[in-house]
């Protein structure tokens, strides 16, 4: 009964704070002392995708600077509405014809995905899952259906939980998804895709260390973060306290033009992912998105990044650098 009483109230805690969230423009520029007329291009009007931004991420953007890395991940523009043959709402080709996916993707040979929420806590403008259906709420039938499927699938051994962000998740529902997961004897590895405990670490409460502790011989956390400023002192010690579970961590980018297509914001993010605990796993070329053909760079380009990383870095700090062909058997090298 305590135990129930105290996750409640956790749970509150974490879901007002994430209320109290950015989601509108005017709100987000006045606090950061930028004034609307000075942005060009910003696009005003509400989109299917609206501006979605934490308090925490808000916080690390420089004040007044139209140039931010972190802002440009966020801040609705109207480059994203011009339209280019070459970008697609399907880039990755998942949604195929189906109204309603599946929520269990299996592309790679023993992995399944499941797409376990739409929701996530903060909306970056390049995702490509930003023209998904995926109804806000998936629904605990579709995952018990999608768990059952992963029963009879001895092929499978590792599931991978992602969204949308599966942190967005309470814990009951964490916690019920890695129980069946972890039954099934052919599952090995569960892996969480995430962006939750860097844009907003407050997730990472005691409930939740105490979800995923029983479950972490099997467990790896893979965190999204692009440039170095993302990660603070909260994001450190939210790090800090997956890693004391015996978590593995390890992180993902998308290299984005104007972000972090530059070797100084590169290395630096390296050098601080290893401070806070996390090696480097994927650089992922932006998918070919409808709305985000500005943040793309040519590949000669990411070769270029690559190279020279490789160049200044020890192997284990340098992210390999893929694109997702649709009917590769895995992510393809950018060589
Ligand atoms: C990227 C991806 C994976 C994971 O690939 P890894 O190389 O194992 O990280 C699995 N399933 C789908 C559908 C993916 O897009
Ligand atoms: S799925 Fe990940 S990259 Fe896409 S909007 Fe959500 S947090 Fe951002």
């Amino acid at each position: 009964m305590i135990t129930s009483k105290v996750d409640n109230v956790e749970l509150k805690s974490w879901k007002t704070i994430l209320q109290q969230s950015y989601l509108s423009w005017d709100d987000l520029l006045k606090y950061l002392k930028i004034r609307a007329e000075d942005v060009s291009g910003l696009n005003i009007l509400e989109s299917s995708f609206p501006l979605r931004v934490t308090k925490q991420y808000a916080s690390r953007i420089e004040k007044g600077n139209l140039e931010d890395p972190l802002l440009k991940q966020v801040l609705p523009i109207t480059l994203e509405e011009r339209f280019n043959p070459l970008y697609s709402i399907d880039p990755v080709q998942e949604i195929g014809t189906k109204q309603q996916p599946n929520i269990l993707i299996n592309k790679y040979q023993g992995r399944a995905l499941m797409v376990a929420t739409g929701s996530c806590a903060i909306h970056c403008r390049y995702c490509f899952r930003r023209h998904y259906p995926y109804s806000e709420k998936i629904g605990e039938k579709k995952i018990s259906s999608a768990l059952d499927e992963l029963a009879t699938r001895k092929d499978i051994n590792e599931l991978i939980i992602s969204g949308g962000d599966p942190l967005i998740l309470d814990d009951s529902k964490l916690e019920k998804i890695l129980e069946v997961a972890s039954s099934y004897s052919h599952i090995k590895r569960i892996r969480f895709h995430t962006r939750v405990p860097v844009v907003f670490p407050e997730r990472v409460t005691p409930g939740f260390l105490q979800t995923i502790s029983s479950y972490s011989p099997l467990l790896v956390i893979v965190t999204h973060i692009n440039h170095p400023n993302e990660i603070d002192t909260n994001v450190a010690q939210a790090m800090n306290l997956i890693r004391n579970q015996k978590i593995v961590l390890l992180n993902q980018s998308v290299l984005l033009r104007g972000v972090n297509d530059n070797i100084d914001a590169l290395l630096r993010l390296s050098h601080k992912l290893f401070e806070v605990g996390i090696l480097p796993y994927y650089m992922h070329v932006l998918d070919k998105v409808a709305g985000a053909a500005h943040f793309d760079l040519p590949r000669s380009r990411a070769q270029l990044l690559q190279t020279k990383l490789q160049e200044l870095l020890p192997a284990y700090l340098v992210p390999r650098f893929v694109e997702e062909i649709p009917g590769q058997p895995s992510k393809t090298s950018v060589t």
